[in-house]
């Protein structure tokens, strides 16, 4: 499409836009009375207005019924980990058996590196991306030296090539290759959080197996953002957080997928609770862990119900909106901030875009490395009513999510971002 630098243009785009009406489906924060412009939804998504009825319909059922509520709830609280089967496999690419709601992100991410990195004398690699979200770099770290090695011989940081700020996947390809026998593990993001790089998984992965070692990933950045097919791609584990993209409020409940081809591998070696144990024996409360098949089997803690219910009223608005409209006009909508961003700077003096050009290889998010007072610069757009995201050292960081963001407030960002600079 060929995009024009004036709010008519963008007004106009709004108008054709058919997810239009979804904005009117979220809470959005105010600024001097006025809705904030929020681009932070890469951070902690927005409210739904259901939310606040799927967590009364739990309260009352509780206040209501008590511990009878287990069986007998609207949504049976002892089997309401099922009701996120369906809409996150088909928000992750993968079969209901292969995904559920669990726990937080870094819980599982250390509950998969415990099946999936196995580390030998000779096979005992780390592949990681260098500046990886601090988190998963203390898991990394924790989980190496939990088998009683060294950080500094296990794990591996793949680094961009000198000047340039992202990874190249067939450098990635290469240092994995270069690791064959030595290799037990790949964990990368699915979209990076600091850069907004989406990662070639099909690729990655295969490159991974090629090598005789496991793929994992973050999806913390990915999920409900770009569209994800972990299935087809042979993905062996990947691990989310629900309250970025997924609008299911701080601290939601997170998510994991394990592969079909793992679902039966009890030989795996795994934490275990009771709620991963068979469910027909569950409260025979015997000795003896009999893991379910699936991704099931790795569960532990019977499920948490109030900080489930805001991500079943995010999920039904996902299906109804369906990932592929939304990356449809998320490609239009950061592409459009993309090419307003290219025509307030032409010539780069005040910052870069450090996210991929190519839109296969980003979601909606863009990072902006300010070159010149980039802090002053981030606070006076907060103060104009702009909620984007400053990343030590110099990174803003915008996320125009298509659920809830309009070209208009693209347009406005634009302006507001010239305005900053003093351009
Ligand atoms: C947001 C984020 C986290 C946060 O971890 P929690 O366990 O949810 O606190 C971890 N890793 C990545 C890559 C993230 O983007």
């Amino acid at each position: 499409m060929k995009f024009e630098n004036s709010l008519a243009f963008a007004k106009k785009l709004d108008r054709q836009d058919p997810l239009k009406t979804f904005r009117k489906k979220f809470l959005i924060p105010k600024h001097n009375g006025k809705p904030v412009i929020y681009f932070t939804g890469n951070s902690l998504g927005l409210q739904p207005i259901t939310t606040k009825k799927f967590i009364n319909e739990e309260l009352q059922d509780w206040a209501t019924q008590g511990v009878e509520g287990h069986l007998q709830s609207k949504r049976p609280w002892l089997y309401y980990h099922k009701f996120f089967k369906k809409p996150l496999a088909k928000l992750v690419g993968a079969k209901p058996i292969e995904v559920t709601a669990m726990n937080q992100l870094t819980v599982n991410l250390h509950l998969m590196m415990v099946s999936f990195y196995q580390p030998t004398s000779q096979r005992f690699k780390l592949i990681v991306e260098r500046g990886a979200f601090s988190s998963d770099q203390y898991a990394f770290e924790s989980q190496v030296r939990y088998h009683g090695l060294n950080p500094n011989d296990a794990i591996i940081e793949l680094t961009p090539r000198p000047g340039e700020y992202t990874l190249r996947t067939e450098d990635i390809v290469q240092t994995i290759a270069e690791h064959t026998n030595r290799l037990a593990l790949v964990v990368l993001g699915g979209v990076q959080y600091y850069t907004g790089q989406f990662f070639n998984i099909r690729q990655l992965t295969e490159a991974a197996h090629r090598a005789g070692a496991y793929a994992g990933f973050d999806l913390a950045h990915a999920i409900g953002n770009v569209p994800l097919s972990l299935h087809d791609d042979h993905v062996d584990f990947a691990v989310w957080c629900s309250y970025k993209y997924l609008n299911s409020g701080p601290g939601g409940v997170a998510g994991t997928f394990v592969h079909e081809r793992h679902a039966t591998n009890f030989s795996l070696p795994r934490f275990a609770g009771w709620w991963g144990h068979h469910e027909a024996e569950r409260f025979k409360m015997r000795k003896g862990f009999k893991p379910m098949p699936g991704v099931d089997g790795w569960q532990l803690s019977n499920f948490p119900v109030l900080s489930g219910a805001p991500q079943l009223a995010s999920l039904e608005i996902f299906q109804q909106a369906g990932i592929k409209r939304l990356r449809k006009k998320s490609l239009l909508l950061t592409g459009y901030l993309e090419f307003l961003l290219q025509q307030l700077d032409p010539s780069q003096n005040q910052f870069v875009i450090i996210t991929p050009s190519n839109p296969d290889e980003r979601g909606c998010q863009l990072s902006i490395l300010m070159k010149k007072s980039g802090r002053k610069v981030f606070d006076k757009l907060v103060a104009s009513g702009i909620s984007a995201d400053w990343r030590e050292p110099d990174v803003i960081r915008v996320a125009p999510v298509p659920l809830y963001n309009s070209f208009e407030e693209v347009f406005m960002f634009a302006q507001h971002l010239g305005q900053a600079m003093g351009i």
